[in-house]
């Protein structure tokens, strides 16, 4: 159980980190859920938190504004004292061949998914080194671990992540902080809404389990690494994708 844990999901308006505001929240932590621009989608999240009995309630900020973070970090840590789990689920993608890539779709993909993830971790350090405990969990992906064509932007940001969660792990963990990295493969959100039909069924034939991921299964495998049960769990990936990266 959570009882008595405070957690911030970035990016829990939708997919992936909705489900996994939810699972917190159901194992009773008081959950912050984070968004960009989706206020009604947050709020929803917020709602059905509540509707089963939970506490939450939504914050906006844009991960990738350095300054936005520091001052998130401080509103949660004067309102709520602590924070115990940190979940730098936020990201996005703008796939493309790299001989056509912009400059600005490399950049913004970088900017969210690994910059965000530094620029919450760098802004909440401070309170978890205080606090002698915390849990940091990334959520990184199968093509930050395998590569993917067309995908060398958001490949590269999930890799990076990668080391920077060894690094923070490294760095934190004489003060009881673990940092692990979870790793989906293909989930059925949103992000992969627009792939078609045939894309998706050649995606499906990669997959040893034989069908795509639900966010339900990288919110339990969060749920794992932010329990007590996972205290001796530093500096690792866990892929939650079916087999796809064997
Ligand atoms: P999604 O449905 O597109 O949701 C993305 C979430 O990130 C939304 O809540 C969005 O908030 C938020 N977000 C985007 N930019 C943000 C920013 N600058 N600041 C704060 N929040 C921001 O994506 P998903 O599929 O659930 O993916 C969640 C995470 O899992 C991502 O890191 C993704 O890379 C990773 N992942 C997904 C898959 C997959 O197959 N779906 C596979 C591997 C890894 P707004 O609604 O406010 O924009």
């Amino acid at each position: 159980m959570l009882t008595d844990k405070t957690a911030l999901v970035t990016g829990a308006s939708r997919g992936i980190g909705r489900a996994i505001a939810l699972k917190l929240a159901q194992l009773g932590a008081k959950v912050l859920v984070n968004y960009s621009g989706s206020a009604e989608k947050a709020q929803e999240t917020v709602e059905l938190i509540r509707a089963a009995g939970g506490t939450a309630e939504a914050l906006q900020c844009d991960v990738s504004d350095f300054q936005a973070c520091g001052e998130l970090a401080k509103k949660v840590i004067a309102e709520h004292g602590r924070l115990d789990i940190l979940v730098n689920n936020a990201g996005i993608t703008r796939d493309g061949l790299l001989m056509t890539m912009s400059e600005e779709d490399y950049d913004k993909v970088l900017d969210t998914n690994l910059k965000g993830a530094f620029n919450m971790i760098r802004h909440f350090s401070r309170a978890f080194l205080k606090q002698r405990s915390g849990r940091i969990i990334n959520i990184s992906s199968v093509s930050g671990v395998l590569g993917n064509a067309g995908q060398a932007n958001y490949s590269a940001s999930k890799a990076g992540l990668i080391g920077l969660t060894k690094s923070a792990a490294r760095e934190l963990a004489g003060r009881g902080i673990c940092v692990n990295a979870v790793a989906p493969g293909f989930i059925e959100t949103d992000m992969t809404a627009a792939m078609n039909e045939d894309i998706k069924k050649k995606a499906v034939e990669q997959i040893p389990v034989g069908r795509i991921g639900q966010p339900a299964d990288i919110a339990e495998a969060v749920a794992f690494l932010a329990g007590d049960g996972a205290g001796y769990i530093t500096g690792q990936v866990l892929c939650v994708d079916g087999g796809m990266a064997i």
